[in-house]
């Protein structure tokens, strides 16, 4: 699908704009993000392209349109941001977003340019290479993520993935530091559960209007 504008490529040459590809490339960003909208990201950035408009300049836009989005109820647009920017990275490193070359063949490629030492390949065997490889792609599948940061009956509730134990040891203590740190003010509080339960200091909790504790003996 094209809507008529011709887009200049990082090459030079010329092509129509695929508002397809640009769609999918803007789908990808926003994938398993909660609170963000592909469609916001694009109207956001529509009006602004023009004929002979360069490919680096359309991803230049959608990065900048996905940050202008960014706000206190959508912080999630910041990694939409991040992710067109790596797109944008790895199309000017590789020459295409879904192209992810083997170590070695990128390594061999950095060489023949002069980028690299040649002598990489004198010590470093494609077997060396590819055990380093695996090892890269075990070690980045255990970089833990949150999922989900919310609150829930006036404390923290931190969910995430690939997390160790000691991840979990963190994550609970915070979690329980939450149940005695004032929501409006960081200072030390109590869990108040008349209405929608709150954490508040004394004075916020008076503030509130709020007189009931949490109190351990009914659960
Ligand atoms: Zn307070």
């Amino acid at each position: 699908m094209s809507n008529g504008l011709k887009v200049k490529k990082r090459n030079g040459s010329i092509e129509s704009l695929d508002l397809d590809k640009m769609h999918l490339m803007v789908e990808e960003s926003c994938r398993n993000l909660a609170g963000v909208s592909a469609s916001q990201v694009e109207m956001q950035s529509g009006i602004q392209f023009y004929d002979g408009i360069t490919t680096a300049e359309i991803q230049e836009i959608l990065i900048r349109s996905a940050s202008d989005l960014i706000d206190l109820d959508h912080p999630n647009y910041q990694f939409v941001a991040a992710r067109l920017l790596l797109f944008s990275l790895r199309k000017s490193l590789y020459g295409g977003i879904d192209y992810n070359p083997h170590l070695y063949e990128h390594i061999l490629t950095c060489v023949n340019k002069e980028i690299y030492d040649e002598q990489i390949l004198v010590k470093y065997s494609k077997e060396d290479i590819d055990k380093a490889k695996a090892k890269f792609e075990e070690e980045t599948a255990k970089v833990p993520f949150a999922v989900q940061v919310k609150e829930k009956f006036g404390g923290l509730r931190f969910y995430v993935h690939a997390a160790t134990d000691k991840h979990y040891n963190y994550i609970s203590f915070a979690e329980s530091m939450s149940y005695r740190t004032c929501e409006e003010c960081g200072a030390p509080g109590k869990t108040y559960t008349d209405g929608w339960h709150k954490t508040l200091c004394d004075i916020h909790a008076e503030m509130d209007g709020r007189e009931q504790e949490y109190d351990d003996e009914d659960e």
